[in-house]
């Protein structure tokens, strides 16, 4: 198997009106103009995602979505199916985000369920794990961790296109960021228990960073072991903000 590309992905969370789509204009014309080599996806709330692909379509900028439920359909008021999201033009889906773990109470086997919907609508998967501050404090932040990697990502993933993407929840909005030497030693941790359940083919799957991404971070960041790529909130809004973190990889 080869190497899978890095990603870099912009989750724009509620954030955006149909004005938005500019921006992710100006972040497409530039990525095309730049031939990256990075994959770039942007994922706008699921308003915006079928304009989104529509204004995206033949640039080398992916659209995703930023939740799903597990079901392909059903009584689940308020909810999208993966498949819905994969009809809106989105080819892949961040799931597991600490946003959604804290504020929906989604536990690591709601998670696992979920990355099986995307697997059977044919979306790649974006699976997030973190630990709090008090888990960072507590020394616990591997146990925590690497716990959400073994329960959120299930067995069907074997052989499949995924990425994990490692957010410290303390760093997600606030400006904070691990050091360079906390974060190679979590995402080698996560690589070596991916490779230790598939092996060192399926177990290269891109790890992300996520967390306070910015131009002024993103080379540092993007040059540690095991940094695949990055997931990016606040900055991945604007053209100005994400295009320099995009050239950084
Ligand atoms: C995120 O929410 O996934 C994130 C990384 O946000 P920010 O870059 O704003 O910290």
């Amino acid at each position: 198997m080869t190497t899978p590309r890095r990603l870099i992905a912009g989750n724009w969370k509620m954030h955006g009106l149909v004005a938005s789509l500019d921006e992710a204009r100006a972040i497409a014309a530039a990525v095309d103009a730049k031939a990256p080599s990075a994959r770039v996806a942007l994922c706008p709330p699921a308003t915006l995602i079928g304009r989104m692909a529509e204004a995206l379509g033949g640039t080398g900028v992916e659209v995703g979505g930023q939740d799903c439920r597990a079901e392909a359909g059903g009584a689940f008021t308020g909810c999208l199916a993966p498949e819905m999201l994969v009809d809106a033009g989105a080819t892949l889906v961040i799931l597991g985000h600490s946003e959604r773990r804290a504020y929906y109470s989604e536990s690591s086997a709601d998670v696992a369920a979920k990355v099986e919907g995307a697997l059977r609508a044919g979306l790649e998967p974006v699976v997030c794990v973190g630990e709090t501050l008090d888990e960072r404090k507590a020394g616990r932040a591997l146990d925590v961790v690497l716990g959400q990697v073994a329960e959120s990502l299930p067995g069907a993933l074997a052989g499949q296109a995924f990425c994990l993407a490692y957010e410290p929840v303390w760093a997600i909005g606030t400006g904070l960021t691990p050091t360079v030497p906390e974060i190679e030693e979590m995402h080698g941790a996560i690589r070596a228990a991916l490779v230790a359940r598939w092996g060192a083919g399926h177990g290269a799957a891109p790890i992300l960073y996520g967390g306070s991404v910015k131009a002024s971070n993103a080379v540092e960041i993007l040059a540690a072991r095991e940094v695949g790529g990055a997931l990016v909130g606040g900055a991945s809004l604007t053209a100005a903000d994400f295009l320099p973190i995009v050239r950084a990889a």
